[in-house]
């Protein structure tokens, strides 16, 4: 029987459940290649989810050990598809390629003033305390004393609370040491989180409200007036039960008031951004009433984030959706206008949308999966005059310096090591370099300037 050779791009959520579901349901031989532009796997649960949520980041235990334990199956870091493998390429090597690449971009709100200094995408401030390794370890300087946030989802959360964490919360997660330093040192007092509109249609989940009611240091603070219902906000609490407990959460919330803490988290409701204010620097921002745009007030503010939902980038070579921002397909198959675009296929957030928890792309992937081995089931394909070699010597000849699993187990061991030397579980490597170093089997603790 001729093994089938799949490419996943992308090593998130949507690509690690792809690769494993790929393993665990052919019954033909099937070898699989996950490559990443980063030198380290698992996207989004490493650069995304929160890192005080230890239990969402724990799924790389389960995807780690498919990685392991599964014949055929590769980890390809630090190969940028479209750049040092084309897409041309990648249809020639492999019977099907998967763009599991996520949602990269970020929604902008679009009103004067989004480019001065200190309003940012909350993609950067994330990325920034994660340690990714695109984003300048300097990009943020937290003095102030009141941030903003604007949207109401669970991403503008995760910012909101991180920006009120303790010291010692923090050390016990795995950001780099800078970064725990940049937000002891923080003045920031007050974030406000801003929704366009009313509390029926916050989109966060309660799960993750109760969890910011129980950061000790702080204050949620919820004007009981803007709990007042108009009617579509009542018909939403009808319809949706989510939305039901939420608010009631919201109602206990405003009841509670403040409790005199160091720091507070405020939340107002109906108010639509305009305008950020300020000449090089933000120093304002104009809101205006959304259900009466006559009514308008200026906040103080020292850091904007726009959280208003992230974007899938295009692809040179696939087709691409710019208003979803996300690649056509058909039962997860490429399409360009009415053809699918044979052996190329989406899972994820690029497929479906930024939207879903972590465990929302194992049933996206399986999707991706069936109508994958539907179409392996249904051709007769010659034999192959390719395989994994040819892909590794290719990438060779052009001096791509791919961090596979040992060299990602490396890394995953300096970053302990880093870890010991700072008092702490782990710290992450934060600079590329330091993670090709790493991935090569260098020693880095001690050994670099300034640690
Ligand atoms: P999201 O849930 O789609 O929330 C986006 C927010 O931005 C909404 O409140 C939306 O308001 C608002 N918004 C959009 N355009 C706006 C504008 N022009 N002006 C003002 N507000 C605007 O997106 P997200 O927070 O980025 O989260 C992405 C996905 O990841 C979600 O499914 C989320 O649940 C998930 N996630 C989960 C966790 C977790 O489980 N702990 C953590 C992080 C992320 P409208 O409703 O009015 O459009």
């Amino acid at each position: 029987m001729s093994v089938n050779r799949v490419a996943v791009i992308g090593s998130g959520p949507s690509g690690a459940y792809t690769a494993q579901l790929l393993t665990e349901e052919s019954e033909a031989p099937v070898e699989v290649d996950v490559f990443d532009r980063l030198p380290t796997p698992f996207g989004l649960v490493r650069y995304g989810v929160a890192p005080d949520h230890p239990r969402v980041k724990s799924i790389t235990t389960s995807f780690a050990d498919v990685f392991e334990e599964t014949p055929g199956l590769r980890f390809l870091g630090n190969v940028r598809i479209g750049a040092d493998l084309g897409i041309d390429e990648l249809r020639s090597h492999y019977d099907a390629v998967v763009f599991a690449n996520g949602a990269p971009l970020d929604r902008r709100l679009g009103i004067p003033g989004e480019d001065l200094s200190g309003v940012s995408a909350v993609r950067e401030f994330v990325s920034w305390y994660q340690g990714h390794p695109d984003q300048d370890p300097d990009a943020f300087i937290l003095d102030g004393t009141r941030a903003v946030v604007v949207g109401l989802g669970n991403v503008a959360l995760d910012a909101a609370r991180m920006l009120v964490r303790e010291t010692e919360d923090l050390r016990r997660t795995d950001i780099p040491e800078h970064i725990v330093t940049a937000f002891s040192e923080s003045t920031i007092d007050e974030v406000v989180v801003i929704g366009r509109r009313g509390p029926a249609f916050a989109r966060f989940t309660n799960k993750e409200f109760i969890e910011l009611l129980e950061v000790e240091s702080t204050d949620v603070l919820i004007d009981p007036a803007d709990l007042v219902l108009d009617a579509s906000q009542q018909a939403q609490l009808d319809s949706d039960p989510a939305a039901r407990r939420l608010f009631a959460t919201f109602q206990k919330a405003a009841e509670r008031g403040s409790l005199g803490r160091a720091k507070r988290i405020r939340f107002i409701f109906d108010r639509t951004p305009a305008e950020f204010l300020g000449d090089e620097k933000v120093t304002g921002l104009r809101l205006v009433r959304t259900s009466d745009p006559s009514k308008s007030e200026v906040l103080d503010v020292d850091l904007a984030l726009r959280s208003v939902g992230y974007l899938g980038e295009p692809f040179a070579g696939l087709p691409f959706d710019d208003r979803t921002g996300t690649i056509p397909h058909r039962d997860s198959r490429v399409v360009d206008g009415d053809e699918v675009v044979p052996g190329v296929y989406v899972a994820g957030w690029i497929k479906r949308g930024p939207n879903g928890v972590v465990g929302t792309n194992r049933k996206c992937a399986l999707e991706t999966v069936t109508s994958i081995l539907e179409d392996f089931a249904g051709r007769d394909r010659g034999p192959r005059g390719t395989d994994a070699a040819a892909v590794d010597a290719l990438l060779r000849s052009r001096g791509v310096e791919v961090v596979d699993w040992r060299a990602w187990r490396d890394i995953e061991a300096a970053e302990i090591a880093e870890g010991e030397a700072a008092g702490r579980e782990r710290v992450k490597l934060h600079r590329r370099d330091d993670l090709l170093r790493a991935a090569a089997g260098a020693e880095l603790v001690g050994a670099r300037a300034g640690v």
